[in-house]
């Protein structure tokens, strides 16, 4: 008999995570895959990070994941996008070697001694009395584990279209998995319907890139994870095109063959992910869309075709990328599609990624609804650490929306009913001032080392960076820059000057003035000589002091809401002066805090005030 202590179902990003989070807290742990081949495949874009998704990416590497780690191993291109920008929404973006970051990931797993892969389907879940007790595959083998993360990504009962026609595949040349999602049912798991899709890949032979716009890496590197190794490697340019009055023409011409605009898929698609059609027909009078030439890999001449996702039929694809400069000759290895595939709306499921119908089975990425490589991770991480919290019977770790973007991500996701993929954006957060890619570690290294995947090394070593950031800060208070012809010769250059002697502290809040600036300025600042990172949390620290102090206070009152508790017992339709349809919301979504609660779409502030009211009188009980 097979027997484990976490079964992860499926290797993309989210199983990945899961499948390493829970052997590293010392679960036996048995990891399957429709093709391990495939493990942390990028099926889209070959790039991690990005708006928002940048922050996600550390705070996976705070809390002790692994895509930070793989994504710096594996670059080749690394941007800061928005540099000059507040930091609010400075991100990173690395391009990556698509075959190397499965290769480093497939690694990852294999080194891990408490992991068992396996390439097998899993076809049906195994439950009793509202627990899960394991899973059989495609040839009838059961594997017993009490936990159980589902991530299965596009694959279930999936479709892919090019053009009119389908195949039955959930990626491109992979197999639509069969079987899971009738079992889910089975189990009283709801399911809904989704699609993405993804642009075509040429030959890079094919292009003449003297017609783009080049876009070279950074300089001056920077990395994802915040652990001490820090690969440099080779950077390579991706470059631009853009489209023209043409390739507007013949979309337009050819919409009755895509299978979205027939009426053939009726699922929905990213709004923030929209294929090229949706951009030409939405924003009909824009003369050009951007187009990004990104390579796959250093060994492939794949060229990924960003920014022109369609589910066009294959010979309409061809001309349309004809149409752009730089491609009129391109030789195409691997048409666009679309995806339409089943997953779980993860209202059903609660806050640990646990499903609130079946015990011990866990949730993550795609499947829940979301889109990303980066959001898939997050999840997967979550539920991973979460299955094994469950088995010991610990409980789960819950990130609350003013700690993460991931806590913020997974409260969205089981507080709203989400009906289109979910991609994160800085703007899902209210608290974005606080919730930055530079200090995930400061958010999150405490929560990781709490539970166990944040080594003692490691938190040692963050523990000293923080008492580092914070002596340099009381240094910067007490130290005065004299108004000397020097300084302010110095100053003018950068268009400031000083009448007096001022302290840094002081200085480092005006515009011009960055904590490189105080170098030249302040020897001791020179020769103390830190980190990049140090001297980039003193000047956000303190040039941003006053909002960050503001957003800090906004976290303390909105957090009230979130620390008031709904009891599980409360009988929603039995209670009166609540809108029909906020009982009707409170009781599919069933919030665990009145904070919750009020973020549920369609919930009225006053019904939020009557139930508050009843919370806190206990009054609940007694309104038959
Ligand atoms: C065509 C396409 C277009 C996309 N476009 C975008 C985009 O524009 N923007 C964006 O951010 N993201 C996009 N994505 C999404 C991105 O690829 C995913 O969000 C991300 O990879 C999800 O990670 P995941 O771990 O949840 O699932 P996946 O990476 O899809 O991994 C799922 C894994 O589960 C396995 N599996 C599935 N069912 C079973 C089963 N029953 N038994 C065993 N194994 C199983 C599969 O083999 C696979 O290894 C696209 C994906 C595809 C396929």
């Amino acid at each position: 008999m097979f027997k484990y202590d976490v079964i992860v179902v499926g290797l993309g990003h989210a199983g990945c995570e899961a499948a390493i989070a829970a052997a590293r807290l010392g679960a036996k742990v048995l990891a399957i895959s429709l093709n391990l081949d495939n493990i942390a495949l990028m099926p889209c874009n070959p790039a991690v990070g990005g708006p928002a998704k940048s922050c996600l990416t550390r705070e996976v590497d705070a809390l002790g994941g692994i895509m930070g780690v793989a994504a710096d191993a594996t670059y080749m291109q690394m941007k800061m996008l928005n540099s000059s920008k507040g930091p609010a929404v400075r991100a990173l973006r690395a391009q990556s070697d698509k075959k190397e970051y499965s290769a480093f990931v497939r690694n990852l797993l294999e080194s891990e001694e408490n992991i068992h892969l396996k390439q097998c389907t899993c076809t049906e879940l195994m439950v009793e009395n509202g627990k899960i007790i394991g899973m059989k595959d495609e040839f009838g083998l059961e594997y017993f584990a009490p936990a159980i993360v589902l991530t299965t990504g596009t694959s279930l009962d999936a479709k892919i279209w090019v053009g009119l026609q389908s195949q039955q595949f959930g990626r491109l040349g992979e197999v639509s998995a069969k079987g899971l999602s009738a079992s889910l049912e089975k189990n009283g798991i709801k399911l809904g319907r989704l699609k993405t899709g993804t642009p075509p890949r040429v030959d890079a032979r094919s292009i003449d890139y003297s017609k783009t716009e080049i876009q070279p890496g950074d300089e001056i590197l920077h990395h994802f994870s915040f652990l001490p190794d820090r690969p440099v490697r080779k950077q390579y340019p991706c470059y631009l095109t853009r489209t023209t009055d043409k390739t507007k023409e013949i979309i337009l011409a050819n919409l009755d063959k895509s299978p979205m605009y027939s009426g053939k898929i009726h699922a929905r698609g990213p709004r923030y992910c929209p294929s090229i059609e949706d951009k030409i027909v939405r924003f009909v009078n824009n003369p050009s869309h951007h187009i990004f030439l990104e390579p796959e890999g250093k060994s492939t001449y794949e060229i990924y075709v960003g920014g022109f996702s369609t589910s066009l039929p294959a010979p309409v694809q061809l001309e349309m990328l004809k149409t752009l400069p730089g491609l009129e000759n391109v030789h195409v290895i691997k048409p666009a599609y679309a995806v339409e595939y089943d997953y779980v709306p993860a209202v059903q499921t609660m806050h640990s990624l646990m499903s609130k119908n079946v015990q011990g089975l866990f949730f993550g990425g795609q499947i829940n609804g979301t889109s990303g490589y980066e959001e898939a991770a997050a999840q997967g991480l979550v539920a991973g650490i979460n299955a094994v919290n469950y088995i010991r019977n610990q409980e789960p770790m819950i990130l609350s929306r003013e700690s993460s973007y991931i806590g913020t991500l997974i409260d969205d996701l089981v507080t709203k009913d989400i009906d289109e993929p979910y991609r994160m954006l800085t703007s899902r957060s209210e608290y974005r001032l606080l919730l930055r890619q530079d200090n995930a570690d400061e958010r999150l290294t405490e929560i990781g080392n709490k539970q166990g995947l944040v080594g003692e090394e490691q938190y040692q070593r963050f523990k000293s960076k923080m008492q580092t950031i914070d002596d340099e800060i009381e240094r910067f208070r007490l130290t005065k820059v004299p108004a000397t012809a020097e300084n302010n010769a110095f100053l003018a250059k950068i268009g400031e000057h000083i009448n007096e002697g001022i302290r840094l502290a002081e200085l480092i809040k005006r515009p011009n003035i960055t904590y490189d600036a105080i170098k030249e300025l302040d020897e001791t600042t020179k020769d103390l000589a830190y980190p990049y990172e140090i001297g980039e949390q003193v000047e956000i620290r303190l040039k941003y002091d006053g909002y960050i102090k503001r957003q800090k206070e906004q976290v303390e009152l909105s957090s009230k809401a979130d620390r008031i508790r709904i009891p599980d017992d409360i009988d929603y339709k039995k209670i009166q002066h609540i809108s029909t349809e906020t009982k009707e919301k409170l009781d599919k979504i069933r919030p665990t805090t009145l904070g919750q609660a009020a973020r549920i779409g369609g919930v009225k502030p006053a019904d939020i005030a009557v139930l508050s009211v009843l919370i806190e009188s206990k009054a609940y009980r007694n309104v038959d």
